[in-house]
């Protein structure tokens, strides 16, 4: 990265600048006209922005979960304004002293059913009727996203769980539930049940599974409350 002629700000990290310290962000997008994002799947990279309200345009997101360092430098070299002046490399460390861990909402996919506030004891969520927000992110348990399984359009996303998932950010699978009308004609009906029967099995077991990390998320916390 550093053989870029172009300037390069290196973040760490971008998660937690977005919840603070947001006018480092600010100044970014102010002094530069277009930005190349270098972080992880562009839905998380979209809607953590939007949900921590950053005011960031004219910016593509290169994602290093799918693409090589070379790939992502190809890139940048084929796309990038080459700097007149000498290319500035800077790296800035955010002051937050927890790991920025928390959900972030696919607002094109959440459908307000509430869940996700319902299941999460920790006070992460406010919901009301048509609006949900993410009101403490640092309540988040650091490696829980057990509310994330509850989901029923997969609408919530953690940016930092370390696999490439619907739940870490990529795009939803077309049998994956959505928010679409789907047309209800009597062969529709039919494969709609099967598959219910078929997604309540399934469905079973990722609730278990989400139940057991917020038992373990509190566990946790009632071993850290006693330090
Ligand atoms: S991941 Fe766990 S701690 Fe975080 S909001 Fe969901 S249920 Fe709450
Ligand atoms: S569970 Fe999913 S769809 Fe329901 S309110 Fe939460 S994010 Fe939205």
């Amino acid at each position: 990265m550093t053989e870029l002629n172009t300037d390069v700000i290196e973040l760490h990290d971008l998660c937690a600048y977005s919840i603070n310290e947001k006018e480092v962000l600010s100044e970014i997008n102010s002094k530069y006209n277009k930005k190349w994002v270098v972080a992880c799947y562009p839905r998380a990279i979209d809607n953590m922005f939007r949900q921590n309200k950053i005011d960031m345009d004219k910016y593509d997101v290169l994602n290093f979960r799918l693409m090589s360092s070379d790939q992502i430098k190809e890139e940048l070299d084929e796309k990038q304004e080459p700097n007149s002046e000498e290319a500035v490399y800077e790296v800035k460390k955010n002051s937050l002293k927890v790991p920025a861990w928390y959900p972030v909402i696919d607002e094109e996919r959440c459908i307000y059913c509430g869940k996700c506030a319902r299941f999460c004891v920790f006070g992460v969520y406010k919901f009301s009727k048509k609006s949900l927000e993410v009101v403490e992110p640092l309540n988040c348990k650091n490696n829980c996203p057990a509310c994330g399984r509850t989901c029923p359009t997969s609408a919530i996303i953690f940016p930092r769980l370390p696999e490439n998932s619907t739940l870490s950010g990529a795009k939803p699978g077309k049998d994956e539930p959505g928010v679409s009308a789907a047309p209800k004609d009597g062969l529709f009906v039919m494969l709609n049940e099967r598959n219910k029967t078929r997604r309540n099995i399934f469905k079973n077991d990722v609730m278990q599974l989400a139940e057991d990390e917020k038992r373990k998320a509190i566990e946790e916390l009632k071993k850290r409350a006693k330090e």
